[in-house]
């Protein structure tokens, strides 16, 4: 049996926009036509059958509702960034990541979202102003070049970064490694991975500044690669500097099966989705440490 044949059809998933409307209201709406069901394990993520188009829907043009992945959703739940709370998201555009964030803030404290991009960060701001969160300032600038030690983010506690990576967990490329590597061609696979190599030491330096910032107590990182070079490898070589500075590997969704590559103590903490899990191809790992243990390093 080929692998290939274990890929399900991806059912739809939506995420309700909690600073707008309620999940109760736009079940109510979409209910009407189509077939909705709340998701097990994601909060206000609803699920509709494969195939299911609501581009043009009023709900999603308005800003109610994003169409956005599930995997892409449990990042910022992994998070789990208090009302009140200060958080940076890293790498933000186009921003679904950054205004989800708002919305489990309930709006309540602030997020600073940062892209290098120009263009890029004018989407960023649009997607802020489509989700009505008015608790985001935009930075378009180099994450690396924020000043951990810089008195204006010394209450950060809170980090999610989502770098650039391959993005081959949802591309078509994401099949590739089940192709024998003589019908994939030589060069390409070269240029793949001197490209994987430079992405791989962006994410590193990135999720090092991370955790940098003196009263982080949450750093999230995650890719939608499938390669072990912008995932496992990344998290395993800042581990000793992770937990220099007191932060341990906690589990995001232990009740997910699917986890980290078996390449180093702990990487049972990582966690992975697949198109096998009917999802596209996610990497998130969670940096944990007490408020306690931020103070003693500092
Ligand atoms: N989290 C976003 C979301 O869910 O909508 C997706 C982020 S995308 C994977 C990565 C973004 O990081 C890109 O927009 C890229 O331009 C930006 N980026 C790359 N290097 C950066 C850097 N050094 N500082 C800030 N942003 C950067």
């Amino acid at each position: 049996v080929s692998k290939k044949s274990t890929v399900k059809p991806k059912p739809r998933f939506l995420r309700v926009n909690t600073l707008r409307t309620t999940t109760d209201s736009v079940i109510e709406e979409l209910n009407k036509i189509h077939k909705v069901d709340k998701d097990d394990m994601v909060p206000d993520m609803l699920v509709l059958p494969p195939g299911t188009d609501l581009h043009n829907h009023h709900l999603v043009t308005d800003g109610k509702v994003f169409l956005q992945g599930k995997a892409s959703c449990m990042v910022a739940v992994a998070l789990c960034p208090k009302p009140g709370w200060k958080v940076i998201d890293a790498c933000a555009a186009p921003g679904n990541k950054t205004v989800h964030l708002s919305a489990l803030m309930n709006g309540e404290g602030s997020i600073i979202a940062c892209e290098l991009n120009k263009e890029r960060t004018k989407t960023l701001q649009h997607t802020i102003q489509r989700s009505g969160a008015n608790n985001i300032k935009t930075i378009n600038g180099d994450f690396l070049d924020i000043d951990s030690n810089d008195p204006s983010y010394a209450e950060v506690r809170a980090i999610l970064l989502d770098p650039s990576c391959s993005g081959s967990g949802i591309s078509t490329e994401r099949l590739d490694h089940l192709l024998p590597s003589h019908s994939r061609g030589g060069q390409d696979d070269e240029s793949t991975s001197a490209r994987i190599r430079k992405l791989s030491a962006f994410q590193r330096k990135a999720l090092s500044h991370a955790l940098s910032f003196p009263s982080v107590e949450r750093v999230v990182y995650s890719t939608c690669s499938i390669h072990q070079a912008e995932n496992e490898d990344v998290v395993s070589s800042v581990l000793p500097l992770a937990s220099s500075l007191g932060f341990e590997l906690a589990t995001p969704f232990p009740q997910w099966r699917r986890r980290g590559l078996p390449v180093f103590q702990g990487s049972e903490h990582l966690l992975r989705t697949d198109p096998e899990d009917g999802l596209e191809g996610f990497f998130i790992a969670l940096f944990v440490r007490e408020a306690a243990a931020a103070d003693a390093v500092r």
